[in-house]
């Protein structure tokens, strides 16, 4: 599939385009976007490309991480709503996320002692993101930031059934802080007071950093995304 024919190319936009229609209009839903309600605001050409988008093994481009499945959207999700960070004095509110409940309470420990100890919060950039939602997520990148570069975005975005914030079992967050350093510049992560308390008590609460530097995953170091597993 990769790299895209010219036609493809024009799908890949045409699908954005639409991703960012249902931004506008329903941003809240987003992450629980499910297949059913893709299709139904995609045309012929566009739900073709998406299903062969979904038959791509990210193994040809050098990705190792396993398959996790694609699986329905799960009934039951809290939802996060009002978080606020503060970036050069502006006051800005994170869209609504989604967790599996007992990934939430956890949170809410980790959150709670992080406080308690440090005097600092985490809060939840990105949490559950169905299949669905990954697929345009994962074109919005290669159509918007990487100009079409699908190496360089599979480097950086897994593709649909690949995602660990679409797989409650290993439900991953992304974390971002109070003072709101990540957005957009990511990589700062590494350097705040909130990643090194994560890294020394984060597994305490059952939460793993995922994509450790020079993981054997293919996958850049992640500092931000942490997935919750509790081992019985
Ligand atoms: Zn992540």
């Amino acid at each position: 599939m990769f790299p895209l024919s010219s036609e493809n190319e024009q799908t890949a936009k045409s699908i954005v385009e639409k991703l960012k229609i249902e931004r506008r209009e329903r941003s809240n839903k987003l992450p629980v976007l499910s297949f059913r309600r893709l299709y139904s605001i995609l045309n012929g050409d566009e739900k073709l490309f998406v299903k062969n988008l979904l038959n791509q093994n990210p193994k040809t481009y050098g990705f190792n991480g396993p398959f996790l499945g694609i699986e329905k959207v799960p009934l039951f999700l809290k939802k996060i709503r009002g978080q606020k960070y503060t970036r050069e004095r502006e006051e800005e509110e994170i869209a609504q996320q989604y967790l599996p409940f007992q990934v939430w309470l956890a949170y809410k420990k980790l959150s709670k002692a992080m406080k308690n100890e440090i005097g600092k919060e985490i809060l939840i950039e990105s949490g559950y993101r169905s299949p669905a939602y990954q697929v345009l997520t994962f074109l919005y990148s290669l159509v918007e930031k990487h100009k079409l570069d699908y190496e360089k975005t599979l480097n950086l975005v897994a593709l649909p059934g690949y995602s660990q914030h679409g797989h409650p079992p290993l439900q991953a967050i992304d974390f971002t802080t109070k003072d709101g350093a990540l957005r957009g510049e990511k990589m700062g992560f590494e350097n705040t007071s909130e990643y090194d308390w994560l890294s020394k008590s984060a597994n305490k609460y059952h939460f793993h950093l995922s994509y450790p530097k020079n993981n054997a995953l293919g996958i850049r170091f992640e500092p931000w995304h942490w997935h919750y597993q509790k081992q019985n």
